[in-house]
């Protein structure tokens, strides 16, 4: 089922302990678009400006994605985001955020955009978000990502975008944020009772009935997934040399989507009915290993600088990393 997204495409300044990369290909759409084209194909929406060269958007196009949704603002300058690591690749610091192209920015969806069945919200202004959301009141699996720039600045309007969504992708630490809980697990529960308000249009909310899948990104130390019945989480795939970690969230969020997307006949039905309403052992597998998946790419993409190893990334190493991950994550018996 094709996937569409909308959120940033930009370019990145980026320095960590082993490199600094100017200006890279990067955004949030971006990192997500390249690791679901994997499993399905990707619809990419978002501004650009003049200023974006045909060599990344030929990036894009390279792994089947397409980009007719990508609109050049003419005048316009790109998304851009400069940050910086610390020694253990542990914190970021963001140094600058230039939203450009994004300022003002009115989401037209192409008819092919708006009848993808899968959305995914990556991380951008909330009122944007749901903007976008509005314009697939049809869809049948919606998750989002966002991050604690939006909390801050646009609490109210980000709560109201995930009461749109089935499935809410954040950092452990936003999750906290957003609920004000320091239990994870409690942070995940209060997100999972949200069920939209009157004050949800009932043409944005599309008969959803609130998110029911939480996943919580844990950095380095993996990803946790609550749904109202179930808990289930996995380390990060071990790696001894990380050189750049941005777009590692995205890149999760891809796998996780693009892995759904593209199993969703598995399920019987839509994934949001099983995924939420039923909860039987086959949509719960289905969640794992869309979890496994979603490991494997995010490991790839942090081995170099941006989007420079999913770009070579081949479909046989992800599954041999698979199943490196199943060795290393399996145990047997309980005594
Ligand atoms: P991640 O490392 O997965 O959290 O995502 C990093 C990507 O998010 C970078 O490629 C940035 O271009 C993008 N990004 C950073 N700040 C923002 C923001 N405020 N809104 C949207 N995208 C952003």
């Amino acid at each position: 089922m094709p996937i569409t997204v909308v959120g940033s495409i930009a370019y990145d300044a980026v320095k960590t302990p082993f490199g600094e990369r100017k200006r890279m290909l990067g955004g949030a759409a971006v990192h997500f678009a390249l690791a679901a084209s994997f499993f399905e194909q990707v619809r990419v929406v978002g501004p650009v400006g003049d200023d974006f060269g045909e060599p990344d958007m030929q990036v894009m196009r390279d792994r089947g994605v397409d980009v007719s949704d990508v609109e050049r603002i003419a005048g316009g300058k790109t998304f851009f985001w400069r940050g910086e690591y610390g020694w253990d690749l542990n914190s970021r610091e963001t140094l600058d955020t230039k939203l450009g192209v994004f300022e003002g920015f009115a989401p037209k969806l192409s008819p092919d955009s708006r009848s993808s069945e899968v959305l995914f919200l990556a991380n951008i202004q909330p009122d944007l978000q749901r903007e976008v959301r509005a314009q697939l009141p049809n869809a049948r699996f919606v998750a989002l990502d966002s991050m604690n720039l939006w909390i801050d600045i646009a609490r109210e309007s980000l709560v109201e975008a995930i009461k749109l969504c089935d499935c809410v992708i954040l950092n452990d630490a936003e999750l906290r944020q957003l609920t004000g809980k320091p239990n994870l697990l409690s942070a995940a529960r209060e997100v999972l009772s949200w069920t939209p308000t009157a004050s949800s249009s009932s043409t944005e909310a599309g008969g959803v009935g609130g998110p029911q899948i939480i996943v919580a990104k844990q950095g380095e130390y993996g990803a946790a997934l609550v749904t109202a019945d179930s808990f289930f989480s996995l380390p990060a795939f071990p790696l001894e040399s990380v050189v750049d970690p941005t777009g590692a969230g995205d890149t999760f969020a891809g796998g996780f989507v693009g892995y759904i997307a593209a199993h969703q006949s598995e399920i019987g039905g839509t994934a949001t009915a099983a995924a939420g309403g039923g909860h039987d052992d086959l949509s719960d597998d289905l969640l794992r290993r869309a979890m496994a998946n979603a490991t494997v790419l995010a490991s790839f993409n942090v081995e170099e600088f941006g989007t420079e190893r999913i770009e070579r990334l081949t479909r046989a190493e992800i599954v041999a990393r698979m199943e490196e991950l199943r060795a290393i994550t399996q145990f047997s018996g309980v005594t």
